[in-house]
């Protein structure tokens, strides 16, 4: 410890913070009526040296250990620390304020530094391994889920570098100081470099094609930056910039393109190849350090993959089908081309999404506005998610007008393990739906768990799903497209794994399962969207009452494979570069900043992924989820989740669908077991057997 070190903060908490005491409200729900923007801060730091005090007081026990007075005990730890950061952390992506952006900038270093001193404390490590060893020996008798816990404990704190020796451990920490450097330093850089690289036009015929909004956003945008009278395209993070699909000038596309794809390597100040090579080097250096060959092996290892040879087959299965297709699109994409542009035009990346717009729209005629009337969110909550839920697990939900959540457009359900809403307190737990865009909500969907279920602590799950719908006028009907329909049912299977939890300690419920296969029953929930019996019920025209017309759900079906030759190559060269990035070793990595293209370009040609028409979804010196963000060697489990996603669906099909004794068994044997056990042994229990690859490939589209 340096002198710089701040004091331990005190235990104690006024009394009168909302989070002081275990709220009294049912199931937990934080007290909002009572909470204050100053109540976290004191709260978080008065958490955190409870909960230091909690673990001195085990890690010093004099009694020999045993699972109640270490595994049970560590358990059991951090109560006020886990309410406090909890709701907080869910206000922040909700809805966050300057004060509260300040308060996590000055809390994430020391929360950081919470949990390591956690995880690489020797004496812990040694009370666990004790326990281990009684257990190997047949001294100490654990059932599967402490076993589990157990195992779990001690891969977390060997993979934290509890073992090393103190010069290593010293190491260890100043990569993982340089690595968050780094990572900050390349979202700021790629960020401003995005900026600068955005395209300006000065001839307003160039925007021919583009619709009348985005032309006015692009006008606005160019006054901001100074430019009156011309118009800014800005750069979004894919290297697919939405424009292109609309923009009918070839040469516009082109410098659209050009600019998406050079960022971060066009050697001036925003250029990030040198951070790139910094970060692979360390990320190397640490995983070596730990006992792994390489930084894709360290991430495997905790997922379900387990190793990156696995991941790197399983990308590999795919990659050919997927290519096979991409060039089938290709093919039709050029015949059009060809029919403007002369015999011998060549496709480029730039024109792809504008043609295959074309041909989606020629072919399946679809439109979204037509659509919107007939998805009424109230009415696909009640008659489609809602529902679904009930004829496959046997559950309701009753809105609680009484409880109040964050934010005024948050409203709060109790959710009853029967078919038909119980008496107030015998439910489940809570559900808690915030499904409107606001300034101080970020991008995107996600759910948030604000009580996890445990047996040993005796709670009950409460549950947060966010999405960004656009709020109507007062006293007008909320209309969705189907992709925030897809969306809604999609967090509800996040809402279901945490709700429908059934585990003892509160460090396996429900989604507390690595990254790869958290998406799983996530994306598993989305098909009840498609299921006729479940689509005719919600999809009814919000003022007419009229049914969506049958014809629509079968053009929707079909158009949902055009394209998927591209989607798939876009995103598994992207996915495959991840791998090739992060399975070298230190020595291996390249040394200058101009090897950085040529070893992507060779990643790509020996993946089979090279198309010049379908670059990856991210090039390396833009790739901020593997160099900005912790997705590193991860970016693959999206797949690896659909993989198993897909089939789930083929199980539940084979099976009869949407059916209680289906619902049943996906729930007893799979969400109840959230991280009790090991992911891929739920997975088995379920399906009778190891996923197989090939309901993805017929979903997609993707067979030969
Ligand atoms: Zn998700």
């Amino acid at each position: 410890m340096t002198s710089s070190a701040p004091a331990p903060a005190s235990a104690t908490l006024d009394p009168a913070n909302p989070f002081a005491s275990p709220s009294p409200l049912p199931y937990g729900l934080p007290d909002y009526a009572a909470v204050r923007e100053e109540h976290y801060e004191p709260a978080i730091l008065a958490g955190m040296a409870q909960q230091r005090a909690e673990v001195e007081a085990i890690a010093t026990d004099p009694a020999p250990p045993t699972v109640a007075n270490t595994l049970e005990a560590l358990e059991r730890s951090g109560r006020l620390l886990d309410r406090a950061l909890r709701a907080f952390d869910n206000q922040l992506s909700a809805d966050a304020t300057p004060g509260l952006e300040d308060v996590q900038e000055r809390l994430a270093p020391r929360l950081a530094a919470h949990a390591d001193a956690l995880a690489m404390d020797a004496r812990l490590h040694a009370r666990a391994t004790a326990l281990a060893d009684a257990a190997a020996s047949g001294d100490l008798d654990l059932d599967a889920g402490t076993a589990y816990l157990l195992e779990r404990l001690l891969i977390r704190m060997r993979r934290a570098g509890v073992a090393l020796g103190a010069a290593e451990q010293e190491r260890l920490r100043a990569l993982n100081a340089r690595l968050t450097i780094l990572e900050a330093q390349f979202g700021r850089r790629l960020l401003a470099g995005a900026n600068a690289a955005a395209v300006l036009v000065t001839d307003r015929a160039e925007l021919d094609g583009l619709p009348e909004d985005a032309v006015a956003g692009a006008a606005a945008a160019a006054a901001a930056r100074g430019h009156e009278g011309a118009w800014l395209l800005e750069l979004q993070l894919p290297t697919r910039q939405g424009v292109l699909a609309s923009l009918r000038s070839r040469d516009l596309r082109e410098r659209v393109q050009r600019a998406s794809e050079s960022r971060g390597a066009d050697g001036g100040e925003h250029d990030t190849r040198a951070i790139v090579l910094e970060t692979a080097r360390l990320r190397a250096e640490r995983a070596r350090l730990l006992g792994y060959p390489h930084h894709a092996a360290y991430v495997a290892e905790d997922a379900t993959a387990r190793t990156a040879d696995a991941v790197e087959q399983m990308l590999a299965r795919l990659a050919p089908a997927a290519v096979a297709n991409a060039r089938a699109e290709a093919g039709e994409l050029e015949a059009l081309l060809r029919a403007t542009e002369g015999a011998d035009a060549e496709l480029r990346a730039s024109d792809w999404a504008f043609l295959s717009e074309q041909v989606r729209q020629a072919r399946f005629a679809l439109d979204d506005a037509a659509l919107r009337p007939y998805l009424e969110l109230d009415r696909v909550l009640r008659d489609g998610v809602f529902e679904a839920a009930r004829r496959l697990f046997g559950i309701s939900l009753a809105e609680r007008t009484d409880l109040v959540g964050y934010h005024p457009d948050v409203r709060v359900f109790e959710v009853f393990d029967s078919p038909e809403p119980g008496r107030p307190g015998e439910g489940l737990g809570l559900f808690l739906g915030d499904w409107y865009t606001r300034g101080s909500k970020r991008g995107g969907a996600w759910m948030n768990a604000l009580v996890d279920q445990s047996h040993l602590l005796g709670e009950r799950p409460v549950v947060v799903n966010n999405l960004n719908v656009v709020k109507p006028p007062a006293g007008e009907p909320t209309l969705l497209t189907w992709d925030e329909v897809i969306t809604v049912f999609h967090e509800f299977g996040h809402a279901l794994h945490g709700l429908l939890s059934d585990v003892r300690y509160p460090s396996q419920s429900g989604t507390a399962v690595p990254r790869d296969f958290v998406e799983y029953p996530s994306q598993v929930n989305e098909m009840w969207a498609w299921e006729p019996q479940v689509l005719r019920g919600f999809a009814v025209h919000h003022a007419t009452g009229e049914p969506m017309p049958e014809q629509w759900v079968e053009t929707m079906l079909a158009s949902r494979q055009w394209g998927e030759g591209f989607a798939t190559t876009e995103y598994l060269a992207a996915a495959l570069l991840d791998q090739a990035w992060h399975r070298l070793a230190p020595e291996d990595v390249p040394t200058s900043v101009d090897e950085v293209v040529p070893f992507e370009q060779a990643a790509l040609e020996a993946a089979g992924v090279a198309l010049a028409a379908v670059p990856p979804r991210y090039r390396t010196t833009y790739y901020n989820h593997v160099w900005g963000s912790g997705y590193a060697a991860g970016y693959y489990s999206y797949v690896w989740s659909e993989v198993l996603d897909a089939d789930t669906g083929e199980w539940y099909r084979e099976r009869g669908g949407l059916a209680r004794a289906n619902g049943e068994a996906f729930r007893r044997r799979l969400l109840a077991r959230g991280g009790s056990q090991d992911p891929m042994t739920s997975f088995r229990d379920l399906r009778g057997r190891d996923p197989e690859i090939t309901p993805l490939l017929a979903r997609r589209g993707l067979e030969a």
